[in-house]
């Protein structure tokens, strides 16, 4: 048993029959769900992005602004690496679980790189956008075109100089707003919330643990490691998200 794990009754067996009772289950996923993918999350201690680079100056306009080239190099680097990287376990019993229970589970997700799409999973609610997508920096006029941008790093409008920029959202920027309010709706509504690989830490994503909570929801959270959600949680299933949750959504 992990030593986070012994301050709360955690039991994998419990946990699959809320699962089994729940009329609706929203799930909240972040970074460490696609780690056994081989995708680096942002905090781990060794081989996360922040142990590397700070935060302000890879994930925030004004550091784009600041070494757009840096940035855009970075953005391509994990472009390129999801390309090489396959979904795990993880994301394909979720996927497997919704194509088996059409409506019964809303799967959330924090991560950019499409992992869950790419299992099979549909309706994905992308709290943070998608690193495959691009957009201008700045309102574009009528001469941005992105099938026009001058091809160098970042991509640029060569008539008025708009730079275009990963279309994720960077510290400091509003959640789309659609698609946070569909979570939340999933989340007040739901009788089970898992909450598998997320640190806790980036809110308003983290919050919507706390509201499926104070909605009346059982909450369990699936991390190797102690997170900063632990409190809100009746079950901490402690281990990797491809060796939860295969078990926990297989079929009875
Ligand atoms: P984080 O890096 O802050 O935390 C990762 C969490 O995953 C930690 O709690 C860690 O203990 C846990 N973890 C590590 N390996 C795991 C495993 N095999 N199974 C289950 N859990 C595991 O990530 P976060 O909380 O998602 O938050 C931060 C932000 O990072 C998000 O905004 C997200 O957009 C972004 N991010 C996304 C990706 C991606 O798309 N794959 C990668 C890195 C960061």
């Amino acid at each position: 048993m992990c030593a986070h794990e012994q301050r709360f009754p955690a039991d994998a067996g419990e946990v699959r029959q809320w699962l089994q009772g729940a009329g609706h289950i929203a799930v909240l996923t972040g970074a460490g769900v696609s780690a056994e993918s081989g995708v680096p999350t942002f905090r781990g201690a060794q081989t996360g992005y922040w142990a590397q680079f700070r935060p302000e100056d890879m994930a925030t306009e004004e550091g784009f602004r600041a070494h757009p080239r840096r940035v855009w190099d970075w953005y391509q680097h994990r472009r390129d690496l999801l390309a090489g990287v396959q979904p795990n376990a993880a994301h394909v019993a979720l996927a497997q679980f919704q194509q088996q229970q059409p409506g019964r589970l809303t799967l959330i997700t924090q991560n950019v790189d499409g992992l869950h799409q790419r299992a099979g999973s549909t309706g994905v609610l992308c709290l943070h956008g998608d690193i495959f997508a691009e957009r201008w920096l700045d309102t574009p006029r009528n001469c941005c075109h992105i099938d026009h941008a001058v091809a160098d790093h970042p991509p640029y409008c060569d008539r008025c100089g708009n730079m275009v920029r990963p279309g994720v959202v960077w510290f400091g920027e509003a959640l789309p707003y659609a698609t946070l309010e569909a979570a939340q709706k999933a989340v007040r509504a739901c009788d089970l919330m898992l909450v598998v690989g997320t640190a806790g830490a980036v809110y308003p994503a983290a919050g919507l643990a706390r509201l499926a909570r104070e909605a009346g929801a059982r909450v369990a959270i699936i991390n190797p490691a102690a997170s900063a959600l632990d409190d809100v949680a009746h079950a901490l299933l402690c281990g990797t998200a491809a060796s939860v949750l295969p078990a926990l959504l297989a079929p009875p």
